[in-house]
């Protein structure tokens, strides 16, 4: 399983950076590997401390560790921003190509143009994909979004800019809900979502869409009846959103919505007298923890909503770009 990722070519890399300390982060999903990535290190000759904090992307770097070490490895993400000392381990998984056009194959796709996109553990293959989709006679778009992320047809939960808006269908290579759903809220377009480790497709119609947005203008209408806002700001490197919290909080100060900027890397604000959240962070803590957090959590775009900035049919996923 190691081979996914390049440890050998990598291990020079860091050499030559004359790096002695290595600090190591990985996401939960890779943590069982740690063992054998501490012990190739070790053996290579560098000193390993392991981050114990929760890794959801690039943009959540371990800067206190990044301060006690020479060099930083984060794995499993590509960069959504750059920063000195740390080096960026992204994580390729090997899928046959054949088995996702057979999976696609088990839906009857009645568009001809489609958007072709993955997360970037599988976006690696996509050209591949490209050539076989054209085969069978799609028109294919293969998009490079914007610099947040780093390969062609890349998403992330907080990025659809490699959806290209010209085609009638987007297809999907990855695994999971939020990914799919995300780019059906983006496009408004049908998504067909192909897992190729469980090779399952799962599809995202236009309607599931509206039943999401109409979940979210029931908080958009709980949050309305609010008196005090928390505007939050990431204090995550990559999530950093400060500029655009002292800009909400002034547009809601200016319909007398009471309202503070908390800077914070966890949303969790149950000692906070306010009722409702407006969340600059990652866009996924608004659509995914709003039940477990208990307090409508909103995202910019809604704010703009709450203080007549934006019309209820001008509704648009939350991106940091
Ligand atoms: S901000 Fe959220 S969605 Fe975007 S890269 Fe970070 S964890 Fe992923």
């Amino acid at each position: 399983m190691l081979r996914r990722f390049d440890l050998t070519g990598l291990i020079e890399e860091v050499r030559e950076t004359n790096a002695k300390k290595i600090g190591i982060q990985l996401p939960d999903g890779i943590k069982y590997w740690i063992f054998e990535i501490v012990r190739i290190l070790e053996k290579e000759g560098f000193e390993v401390v392991v981050s114990g904090k929760a890794s959801y992307g690039s943009c959540d770097i371990d800067l206190e560790l990044l301060k006690k070490v020479d060099l930083l490895m984060h794995f499993s993400h590509t960069p959504v921003i750059e920063l000195d000392r740390v080096v960026y381990v992204p994580y390729k998984v090997e899928y046959n190509v054949e088995s996702v056009l057979k999976t696609l194959r088990t839906e009857d796709i009645e568009f001809e143009r489609v958007s072709l996109t993955a997360t970037s553990q599988y976006a690696h293959k996509l050209e591949e994909v490209k050539e076989r989709l054209e085969d069978e006679g799609f028109k294919v778009y293969l998009k490079k979004g914007s610099d947040r992320v780093k390969m062609k047809g890349q998403v992330l939960g907080c990025n659809f800019t490699s959806v290209d808006r010209r085609a009638e269908a987007v297809i999907f290579v990855g695994d999971g809900n939020f990914h799919p759903k995300g780019i059906a809220i983006y496009s408004k377009k049908d998504v067909y979502a192909v897992s190729p480790l469980e090779e399952k497709l799962r599809k995202f119609r236009k309607d599931e869409v509206e039943k999401f947005i109409r979940e979210r203008y029931t908080l958009i209408a709980k949050a309305m009846e609010c008196k005090n806002f928390c505007v939050v700001a990431s204090s995550k490197p990559g999530q950093n959103r400060l500029d655009l919290a002292v800009k909400l909080r002034n547009l809601l100060n200016s319909v007398n919505c009471n309202s503070i900027i908390v800077y914070t890397d966890e949303v969790r604000l149950e000692n906070f007298p306010c009722e409702c959240i407006i969340n600059t962070a990652c866009p996924r803590i608004s659509y995914d923890d709003w039940r477990v957090i208990k307090k409508p959590v909103l995202t910019p775009q809604e704010a703009e909503i709450i203080a007549g900035k934006r019309s209820l049919d001008d509704y648009e996923v939350d991106e940091i770009l």
